[in-house]
């Protein structure tokens, strides 16, 4: 009789074929009901943004059986990668994934304004893009004008909040004074009493702002439930990371409970997008602990064995913010989930004796790519079905919102540098739903005439210094 540790492992390998066979079914049974999705009349669409989400870590982690929402949407869906666009930073490419379109086209061309990106001649202050410098329509714009309904969580540049037929809340750089004189910096992600502009409709703000204070009150202990109890006296180098990345995990609490609220309370919608940046903070600070045989000094025993895990943990705990968001949007909406750009190790002989960033993304390492759904091909082979297989170059990152609209049967602009991921669709969605197209979206003049309400970013002066001190500006 087997011990009770093997009977466990069987019941698990049992129940995974079994979740396999019922996939299988559950697939084959969809793909011969009949279909009663009418021309623009077509399924809501979960959009999950993952900044610098790495694909060969999801893949190792959906094989050890951490990633289990991810694993099940692979394994009825599409599981790639994405070709990048350069420079990988952060406000260009996701302003790029939301238009469609490079950085030449929506201006929008760093963190902050200028060439170089340095203190001016004059020695003023740099200036951080907003969502008022981009030149071109968004998905939340093009959607809204096609009388689709468009929630918009936590994206890149999207402060000032946009008046969308839906509801958007804004990435914003805030930073309260009480907060100032703590000397805690917040990049992003944070709603904060009395700044205007950050939700749209404003109606919808105060019951979003009483999000907030459960999210400070649970972030320590969120930490806790990710990563574990850390003795009283850590080592001092990772522990300061760890806690240089506390704004990122609040970010991605915040927005996920925003997110949820949304789902909840203002359904029905055509696309709910929204972002988490944790990945890519964690990626940047324990790449090194994740992954010590890359580097020529690795982390010492005991600050590997407490942080070895940080990385992977972080990855769990999105695969558990995946599942709730599955939960709570309609059972027959089309998923798709991408990054940025992937990450990989830097700084190879450094020896890292005080907080350094280990993991990078300047080189450009592919994008993530997932999703499932009804209109989302199936795997096609036994080799498909297979989590982790080679990657697939499924499109590129400007390829996201052409396939989103496809996928919405709104037409896709001529004028885009992407295009819809057709090899992503189902036959059967695309033989109901032929890709549309017209000359554009944005009309001559938009971006000129375009409400550009003047906004106060509290938190400007803070990120400017942050982003110095990560090296994305020059001193
Ligand atoms: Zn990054």
């Amino acid at each position: 009789m087997p011990i009770p540790a093997q009977a466990a492992a069987i019941r698990s390998r049992r129940s995974r074929a079994l979740t396999v066979a019922l996939l299988l079914l559950s697939c084959a049974c969809r793909d011969e009901a009949p279909h009663d999705v009418s021309r623009g009349s077509t399924r809501p669409v979960l959009l999950v943004g993952m900044d610098g989400l790495e694909r060969e870590v999801v893949a190792r982690l959906m094989d050890a059986g951490r990633m289990p929402t991810f694993r099940s949407l692979a394994r009825r869906g599409v599981f790639g990668e994405l070709a990048v666009t350069k420079p990988t930073l952060s406000p260009i490419v996701w302003t790029s994934i939301a238009t469609g379109v490079g950085s030449r086209k929506h201006g929008i061309l760093g963190f902050v304004h200028g060439a170089q990106q340095t203190r001016g001649e004059r020695g003023e202050a740099p200036v951080l893009y907003t969502g008022n410098d981009r030149r071109v329509k968004a998905f939340w714009n093009i959607l809204s004008d096609a009388g689709r309904r468009v929630h918009t969580i936590g994206w890149w540049l999207t402060y000032p909040a946009e008046p969308v037929n839906g509801v958007m809340v804004a990435q914003v750089n805030t930073i309260t004074p009480a907060m100032r004189r703590a000397g805690q910096g917040v990049w992003k992600g944070r709603l904060v009493e009395g700044l205007t502009g950050q939700v749209h409709p404003p109606e919808r703000e105060p019951s979003l702002l009483a999000l907030l204070p459960r999210v400070e009150a649970e972030t320590r202990g969120l930490m806790r439930t990710v990563f574990g109890e850390f003795p009283a006296h850590p080592p001092p180098v990772p522990a300061a990371m760890l806690e240089q990345s506390e704004w990122a995990f609040r970010a991605d609490s915040l927005y996920h409970r925003v997110a949820l609220d949304v789902a909840k309370n203002d359904a029905p919608f055509d696309l709910l997008a929204v972002y988490f940046g944790g990945a890519d903070v964690v990626g940047h600070r324990f790449w090194r602990h994740a992954h010590p045989e890359a580097y020529r000094f690795g982390p010492d025993p005991s600050e590997q064995r407490l942080y070895g895990r940080v990385l992977e943990d972080y990855y769990a705990y999105l695969d558990a913010v995946l599942a709730s968001l599955l939960d709570a949007v309609p059972a027959d909406a089309n998923v798709l989930i991408v990054s940025d750009h992937g990450m990989s190790p830097i700084r190879l002989t450094a020896r890292f004796r005080k907080p350094a960033l280990s993991g990078g993304h300047l080189t450009g390492p592919p994008a993530f790519f997932l999703a499932a759904g009804p209109d989302i091909r199936a795997p096609q082979t036994a080799e498909e079905y297979r989590c982790g297989a080679s990657p697939r170059r499924v499109g590129s990152i400007l390829d996201v919102t052409p396939t989103v609209l496809a996928l919405l049967d709104v037409p896709v602009g001529r004028d885009m540098d992407g295009e819809p991921m057709t090899s992503v669709l189902s036959p059967k969605f695309l033989a109901e739903h032929p890709v549309r197209s017209v000359a554009r979206h944005t009309e001559t003049g938009w971006y000129e005439s375009r409400p550009k309400p003047n906004v106060q970013d509290p938190g400007a002066p803070e990120r400017v210094e942050q982003l110095r001190a990560l090296g994305y500006l020059a001193e």
